[in-house]
This record gives C-alpha cells, structure tokens and sequence, in this order.
C-alpha cells in the first residue's frame, strides 16, 4: 500500500484541498478522498498534483536525431521528405546498445515533464541491410529494458511496415531495417507479448506503420486486433495526393470506409482532414494523435481542431521525433497553432471549462488513456497511480490556483515547474530529477559522441 496527501490535487469532480490517495501493491489507485488530515507514514505533496499525462506517440531514437536535421540543404527545398532521407542515413548507424540508450534518455525527460506512460512506435527492428537480429525483437525489447530502467508506462506498438509507397510500392535501401512480411512481425509481437506479461507497467499493441508501408490485405490480417491499434495518416499533403490517385480516397476517408475503424484505433497526426473525414473519425470513437510541435518542425500543416472536438472527437498528444519532450510544450503549441490559424484566442476553452489550459489537459488525459489501452488519465479508483505534482511557488505558477494555474503552466514560461512525478505510486521524480538522471544522461552522451564520430 502506498499513500499520499496532496495539498490540492485534481480529482474527476475538479481540484480539491487536502486529499488522502491510496494505492495496492500494484499501484492502482484504491481511494482519492478530499479534505482529510495526512495519514501517518503519507508521501506529502504540498504543491497542485494533476493526472500523469500519456505520450502517445513516440519514435524514441529520434531522440538522437532532435535538433540535428535543421541544417538548409543545397536544393533548398526542406520538407517532411528530406527529413525522412536524413533519418534514414542516421539509423544505419545506430546499434541496439545506443537504441537503449536513446529512448532510456528521452524516458527520463518525458518523466521529468510530467508524462508517466509513452507509446513507443516501433519501426526500427533490423540491422542497416535489412538483416533481423539473432532475437528478431532484439530492438523492440531494448525500448522494454529502458522502461524497466527509468520506471516509465510503455504501451509498445511494434509497427508493421512492408512497403514504400501507398498500397506496395517498392521500399528503397533506407527503409530495410524497418521491412517485414507478416510472420516476421508475428514472431517480433510474441516475443514482445511474452516479455510485456512480466512489465505489469507495459501493454502491447500494433502499429500498422501507414497505407504508405503496408497493404490492405495486411490490414484485414489485423482487423479483429484488440488493439491499441495506431497508424500515421494524413500527415502530409503529398500522402493524401498519393493515396487520392491510388485508391480514389484521402487516407482517412479510405481507412473509415474500409476498416472497423473504432476506439482501439488512433490516427497518428490527422493533419489533412475533410469536414467529412473529421466528423466520421470523431463518430468512429478512433483518437486523433496529435503531435503539434513535431508537426511544426517537419512543416506538415494544422490539425483543425474546433471542428474535430465539435463533433465529439478525442485527441491525444505525442513527441514523435522529440524536438519537444513535454507535454506543456505539445499542449501550447497545439492552442497557439489554432490561434494563428483562426486569428483568435481561447480555442480549446468553452462555456464550461473557459480555462484552455484546462480544457487542453482534460482532453488529452482521456484521449490519452484511451490511445494507450491503459487505465491512466484520472485521479479515482482502478487508475493507475500516476502523479504529477506542480510546485504552486514556483514563478511560473505563483500566485495562480486551480485552472488558472494549468493555463500559466501550458501557456507561460520555460523551467518547468514539475516536482514529484510518480508511476503506479512508486515515486521516481523528485525536485524535478528523476533518481537515474546521470547515469543515464552519462549513457546517452557516450551514445551521442560515438554516433557522431
Ligand atoms: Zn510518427
């Protein structure tokens, strides 16, 4: 049994003062009960304590690649595709030890920031000539040996990823280490499943990797999955011109008409949507996985989110390449991109939650909990015991309480104001510092000097 008393926490009613949480042994939440005195032996946590927030999306070795790819090239012509051939060159180098190291780093980071469960999507699974390492889930256990190392919920999405181009075009030589047929992928799924049945932090999903990479039979091969079921679609213009002149539909238009799409499914950025094709993800029950400050930096374009949360629609935040590794960071950038685009402000609030910066974490703990396939998002019994404790006196949040103060800390400053994060009550952030942060930042550094020799 764990225990802790907040000073404020922020329960499925709204904040409230003074609150017992207890915890089992398995770090599920067994009671959340405001206005009590702190029980002897309770963990104290003076400051505001919210929800800890899902990452639901994450390609972890980018990590290693964040901040290096900004470089002009000689045509001048940068887009998401030159990024992606600049991708392609650095993961030829790149080894199982530094894949490890990588994602042990960009784990820490997301704790330290407040997130306490990321979904890897995992498309790394070879060496550089395609060659499948003597463990063929080799890669994939690497990013489940991080998360057994900094304390982190995992839901591992190994990705399926088979083709080139929409519907069965031919991969190029930079694509062979992601490349499986269907039994390849299925040995990687169980030995991943065999290893997550010992994480009781870990769940298992697929990750379909895009129409670009697999086909529709490949699709059908994994409709009744349990899911989570995540997939990259309509990210970028180009992939829905492609995916227009192969099939005669957008990609989220034909992934609605042709597969049970419903709640076990997230469509990974959802850029380019139609009206249509927003109303029917938001009926589907499907979670648009937004990634606001990767999709700034590769220049994919604007989610429109009123239309979607008008129409019922959940949404979720991830990291993707990792450029930002926070979730105030994806949430800001999401608000202020629907402010310049609409010349407006206040866009997430409503008449019932005017605060943006709460409205903003509301949706995304509960699209997050969903995406991830995990009891995560609230502070109530059967959750797990995710926390994340915001210290009330630091500048960026003093003299701010309740709602206004998750706009200050989503829309002011840069130092975080993180204190304590736990994981299914085990505390493993404290005063901002996660208990590994150097040995695993010394890691990483030599992970980084040896990929840049
Ligand atoms: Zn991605």
């Amino acid at each position: 049994m764990t225990v802790f008393h907040a000073a404020q926490a922020l329960l499925p009613g709204g904040w409230a003062r003074d609150v017992t949480i207890r915890a089992d042994a398995g770090g599920t939440v067994i009671a959340a009960l405001p206005d009590t005195a702190p029980p002897e032996g309770a963990e104290r946590l003076p400051g505001h304590v919210i929800p800890g927030v899902p990452n639901i999306h994450s390609h972890a070795f980018q990590r290693a690649m964040a901040g290096a790819a900004e470089r002009r090239s000689p045509a001048g012509r940068d887009s998401f595709w030159t990024w992606r051939e600049t991708m392609y060159r650095f993961v030829a180098r790149l080894t199982p030890d530094d894949a490890e190291a990588v994602a042990a780093q960009l784990q820490v980071e997301c704790l330290e920031h407040g997130f306490t469960h990321l979904a890897e999507f995992h498309y790394l699974h070879h060496q550089p000539d395609g060659t499948p390492y003597a463990d063929r889930a080799e890669m994939s256990l690497r990013h489940l040996a991080a998360a057994r190392a900094t304390g982190i919920g995992l839901t591992l999405l190994p990705s399926l990823y088979r083709h080139g181009g929409i519907f069965g075009a031919t991969p190029s030589p930079g694509q062979r280490p992601f490349l499986n047929d269907i039994d390849g992928f299925e040995a990687i799924l169980a030995r991943c499943a065999e290893a997550v049945r010992e994480m009781p932090r870990a769940r298992l999903g697929i990750a379909p990797h895009s129409l670009r990479a697999v086909t529709p039979a490949m699709l059908a091969h994994f409709a009744d999955h349990p899911g989570p079921i995540h997939i990259h679609a309509a990210e970028q213009l180009r992939e829905v011109e492609e995916c227009l002149a192969a099939t005669g539909a957008r990609p989220v238009e034909w992934l609605l008409a042709n597969m049970a799409v419903d709640a076990r499914w997230c469509l990974i950025h959802s850029t380019h949507l139609t009206g249509e094709e927003s109303r029917g993800l938001a009926r589907s029950g499907a979670v648009a996985g937004l990634c606001p400050t990767t999709e700034a930096s590769l220049g994919d374009g604007t989610f429109d989110l009123p239309a979607f949360a008008g129409a019922g629609g959940a949404v979720a935040i991830g990291t993707d390449s990792h450029v930002g590794t926070a979730p105030r960071e994806e949430l800001r950038q999401l608000e202020f991109s629907q402010r310049l685009r609409s010349l407006s402000r206040s866009i997430a609030a409503d008449g019932a939650s005017p605060h943006p910066g709460r409205a903003l974490l509301d949706a995304v703990l509960r699209g997050g909990a969903r995406a991830a396939g995990a009891p995560l998002g609230a502070i109530a019994p059967g959750t797990r015991c995710d926390l994340v404790e915001l210290d009330g006196a630091h500048p960026t949040l003093v003299p701010h309480q309740g709602d206004a103060l998750l706009d200050a800390w989503v829309f002011s400053g840069q130092s975080s104001p993180v204190r304590t994060v736990a994981v299914a009550g085990e505390v493993l952030v404290r005063d901002g510092r996660h208990h590994g942060h150097e040995a695993i930042a010394a890691r990483f550094r030599a992970a980084m000097r040896r990929l840049a020799a």
